[in-house]
């Protein structure tokens, strides 16, 4: 894959789960600067070649200092958390759209690549299954409809001000460093309660379906955003087939051998029944290719 190389990168989120990995993929042969104020990423996750500014996306002067000739921003850092936005939607939306559109402005500047980090979350449920990425955005919380509106202005800094930024829409990400959340959670949950050996907790039928995208891929996907995709476009992420709730208990107690059963609970407020990208469009114009497979993966986490 082509990578970039002997740039000057700024990675924001970098000592969280996937930044952290991203900032692996590209410290070797670029000049790698982390800004994330480890809310949630860990210092011993940075690898010790890149700097790290540690420092929150409010601070101007550490964004300027972070931003400062730079080729590249990778934008990872955010408030994750659906029901912290839920809780408080003010502070939420300004470090998800607030900071994401002064970093923008810097980008502008310093005419450097954006590309940000969205989400499966601006769809909300969806109508169809599969979802392309020009399908209706109904974002069921405030969480989406952030992501959903700073992946709206990086389509308008292109747009207006011929920004080059690409938004990649992830749907489950999951992987070494990943601490429990409401995108792949499920997975640690299951693993924990299989090693336990305790029953693998279920909420609902266990129909509803996911997309789980390893976070090597998504890695991936971002190497490939910095050379390829058209510029104010957006690109849904995750390997285009998705797996029952039901099904991957099933997978993790088969594969495990535990003699956890599965058991249903009651269901969650809000739960999304159906979830799976197309990723016709990232592998048509990025070169995308999803290799990591779950059974495989899940035995690496295990
Ligand atoms: P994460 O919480 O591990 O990473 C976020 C990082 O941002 C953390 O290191 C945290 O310390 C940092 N951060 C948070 N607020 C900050 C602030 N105000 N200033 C500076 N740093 C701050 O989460 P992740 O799962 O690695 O998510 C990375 C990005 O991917 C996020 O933008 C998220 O919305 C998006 N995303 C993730 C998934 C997924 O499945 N994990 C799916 C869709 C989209």
């Amino acid at each position: 894959m082509e990578m970039p190389t002997d740039q000057s990168v700024l990675v924001t989120g970098g000592a969280g789960f996937i930044g952290s990995h991203l900032v692996d993929a590209l410290v070797a042969d670029n000049d790698v600067v982390v800004l994330d104020n480890l809310s949630s990423g860990r210092r011993e996750w940075v690898d010790d070649r890149a700097t790290l500014i540690a420092a929150d996306l409010h601070n101007a002067q550490a964004v300027d200092q972070a931003v400062d000739g730079v080729d590249y921003i990778f934008h990872e850092a955010a408030n994750v958390s659906v029901e912290h936005s839920v809780d408080a939607p003010v502070e939420s939306h300004e470090t998800n759209v607030d900071a994401t559109l002064r970093l923008l402005e810097h980008a502008r500047n310093e005419d450097a690549r954006f590309i940000y980090a969205s989400s499966a979350a601006v769809y909300g449920t969806p109508e169809s299954i599969p979802i392309d990425e020009s399908d209706p955005k109904q974002p069921t919380s405030p969480y989406g409809l952030e992501k959903h509106s700073a992946d709206e202005y990086c389509r308008l800094y292109h747009e207006i001000y011929g920004v080059e930024t690409i938004a990649l829409r992830y749907f489950n990400v999951y992987g070494p460093r990943q601490r429990g959340g409401q995108y792949s959670g499920v997975i640690d949950i299951f693993l924990d309660q299989a090693r336990r050996e305790e029953d693998l907790t279920i909420h609902g039928d266990g129909k509803q379906t996911r997309d789980f995208v390893h976070v090597d891929d998504v890695v991936t996907a971002n190497c490939l955003a910095a050379t390829h995709g058209v510029p104010g476009e957006a690109y849904n992420i995750g390997t285009g087939s998705s797996i029952t709730i039901k099904d991957l208990a099933q997978l993790v107690v088969d594969t495990f051998e535990t003699n956890s059963s599965v058991t249903h609970i009651d269901a969650r407020d809000g739960d999304i029944e159906q979830s799976c990208p197309s990723i016709r469009k990232a592998q048509r114009e990025l070169g995308f290719e999803p290799t990591q497979s779950l059974n495989s993966k899940l035995e690496a986490l295990w």
